[in-house]
């Protein structure tokens, strides 16, 4: 990597594993000036201001289906889905969303700070969103970055959600050498580690077993688990005898309210929480520079 591009890239490592999530979308600038000129009427010089100017929508920068001027490819020469225009009228807007929290506001503080002021080249948001849906999202990106087939995978959903629930353990440092996760009634705390073994206290091997489950029902009959193979009725069942349910006083109802209320509790609860959107409007600004020049002779 060239020192230009490690330069514009930010650095997120500061934060735990699983508290970013990025996002990123096409803009295309023909549409945009047409819109601006043909729809609205503004002379081009007067577009070319507005559309520096222009905020596009959280909605917008993070939707899985992007809605015009946005399009999404993987293409190395994409074409606009929309007019056709090629490359050089694509503006790509990258959005970073930063989970609130005790473990990473510092981080986020110092890596807004960080942050160039001048020209908007950067826009901070902050919203607030239902914990359920960021669980969704981690979720989605475990899945989207592990592999199902693969025999590391039970060790590093394990470790995906003990990241979740205690951020600030070096769990690369704990689980090197780790070949086995047990359950353990024994443990004060949540967590031990002998040897080659990890050992889980019941509830967290118990939210263990539902991530699991829950990252991998869509692959395969069932879910891939600690426990092997199981369907809803058969992992609400370990959950019961395993005395999760009961500890979080989950008992009533059929299997898909029980799976809503487990899911629930592995978010974290019901409610909101903060979340901070940091959109990097540089190549943007750029491009639009370069295709207002080329729109306007
Ligand atoms: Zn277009």
């Amino acid at each position: 990597m060239s020192a230009a591009k490690k330069k514009r890239e930010l650095d997120l490592s500061d934060f735990p594993p699983g508290a970013v999530n990025e996002y990123s979308t096409l803009v295309c600038l023909a549409c945009t000036f047409n819109i601006f000129t043909t729809q609205l009427g503004l002379a081009p010089r007067t577009a070319y201001s507005e559309i520096k100017k222009y905020s596009p929508t959280i909605a917008e920068l993070t939707a899985p289906k992007a809605i015009p001027p946005f399009f999404d490819s993987e293409d190395k020469n994409p074409r606009c889905p929309y007019c056709n225009a090629a490359k050089r009228w694509h503006a790509l807007l990258a959005t970073f969303r930063i989970e609130g929290g005790k473990a990473t506001d510092p981080a986020r503080r110092r890596a807004i700070k960080s942050l160039p002021q001048k020209d908007h080249q950067f826009q901070v948001i902050e919203a607030k969103t239902d914990k359920r849906s960021v669980f969704f999202d981690w979720l989605d990106t475990l899945g989207h970055n592990l592999d199902i087939e693969d025999n590391s995978w039970l060790l590093d959903t394990t470790r995906a959600y003990l990241g979740r629930l205690e951020p600030k353990t070096d769990w690369d440092e704990v689980f090197k050498g780790v070949r086995k996760v047990r359950r353990s009634q024994r443990l004060e705390q949540s967590w031990n580690k002998v040897g080659a073994r990890l050992f889980l206290a019941p509830a967290v091997y118990s939210e263990v077993l539902i991530v699991q489950y829950l990252v991998s029902r869509s692959h395969v009959h069932g879910g891939r688990t600690l426990e092997g193979r199981l369907t809803l009725p058969e992992l609400i069942r370990r959950l019961r005898y395993g005395g999760y349910l009961d500890a979080k006083g989950i008992s009533q109802g059929d299997q898909f309210e029980v799976l809503e209320q487990l899911i629930e509790a592995v978010a974290g609860g019901a409610g909101n929480i903060k979340v901070y959107y940091i959109v990097d409007r540089r190549a943007f600004l750029e491009k639009v520079k370069s295709a207002y020049e080329r729109y306007a002779t």
